[in-house]
């Protein structure tokens, strides 16, 4: 690998609210890093920051050495690299792309030949951790490809994250994470729902979850959601609804492609769908408490 990662030009691409923290995080490393994002507010608040803002995806991208994607969803990534608007044929021979967005495995497996074809390496690079992470650079990054890519951009990957595994090939990447969502989901579902048998019983939230926080009930949920974003209903966390349904059907679509039986996923990700329909693509993902709390009452049997 001829890329030097130290004068490497870095395109950005995807300044939201996971993006703009973490493209902010390599510019105060000292990286030259041009971003874009379609939203004026991000490339903005980029710009306040220090980084420079690209007026299109392509400008940000001429002659980077090294581009990474922060995006919604891997056919946003897709459209971003190699659609007609597409960044790949702007880039440095050898140049590698790091999608750190919360791609579908086997997308990224295709896309990865693709982008092959034309010289170009690309990892996926997903992380988890949230906003206040990415804030923090303390996010966890679960690297897929390449290893000897991973290793030359394993220390942008360090300014970003401090639990950073390697996890085999293309695309094992992105389905550990979409995995790893499907557990929290069904965590946080749990936790929502034992909260409102227990109030309507007569206990109290906020003692429930410093029992199940000592207790095996413990989750990620119980820990870091219920208190700040769950029980006074502020529904902030920063992470969307969207953004995790569509982690869902991900890690149900690889059950699925993988041939696993998985009854679980597939019920969480059928209520996770239907909550987003009734919620709206602006509803943050603690709000599943609010869609458990509107289904009507089942008939005792
Ligand atoms: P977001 O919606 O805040 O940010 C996505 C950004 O991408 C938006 O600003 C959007 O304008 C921009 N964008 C869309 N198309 C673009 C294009 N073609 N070129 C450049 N920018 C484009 O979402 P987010 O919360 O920052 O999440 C980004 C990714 O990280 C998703 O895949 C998500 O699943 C994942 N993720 C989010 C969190 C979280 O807590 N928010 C945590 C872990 C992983």
């Amino acid at each position: 690998m001829s890329l030097d990662l130290s004068s490497a030009r870095i395109a950005f691409l995807g300044l939201g609210k996971m993006g703009l923290p973490m493209a902010s995080r390599l510019v105060a490393a000292g990286w030259t890093v041009t971003g874009f994002d379609p939203s004026p507010a991000a490339r903005e608040a980029f710009a306040a920051t220090g980084g420079a803002a690209a007026s299109s995806a392509r400008e940000a991208a001429e002659q980077a050495a090294l581009v990474v994607t922060m995006l919604p969803d891997g056919k946003t990534v897709r459209a971003a690299l190699t659609g007609p608007e597409g960044v790949a044929g702007r880039l440095a021979p050898g140049a590698i792309v790091v999608d750190m967005s919360s791609s579908a495995p086997v997308g990224t497996r295709e896309l990865a030949q693709e982008l092959a074809d034309a010289g170009i390496v690309l990892l996926d690079a997903p992380v988890s951790g949230g906003v206040r992470r990415a804030v923090d650079g303390t996010l966890a990054i679960m690297v897929g490809g390449d290893k000897i890519a991973a290793a030359t951009v394993r220390p942008l990957l360090e300014r970003l994250g401090t639990a950073i595994f390697e996890t085999g090939p293309i695309g094992s990447g992105h389905a550990m994470k979409a995995l790893n969502n499907y557990v929290s989901a069904a965590g946080l579902t749990a936790a929502c729902e034992a909260l409102r048998i227990g109030e309507r019983f007569g206990l109290d939230p906020e003692l429930m979850t410093d029992i199940l926080n000592v207790s095996t009930g413990r989750n990620n949920a119980t820990d870091v959601k219920l208190k700040p974003y769950v029980i006074p209903k502020s529904f902030t966390s920063g992470f969307t609804m969207a953004l995790m349904a569509k982690d869902l059907r991900t890690a149900d679509d690889l059950a699925l492609h993988e041939g696993i039986p998985a009854p679980l996923s597939r019920t969480i990700a059928a209520l996770w769908q239907r909550a987003l329909e009734e919620l709206g693509t602006e509803a943050d993902h603690t709000a599943i408490d609010m869609y458990l709390a509107n289904l009507p009452v089942p008939a005792r049997e």
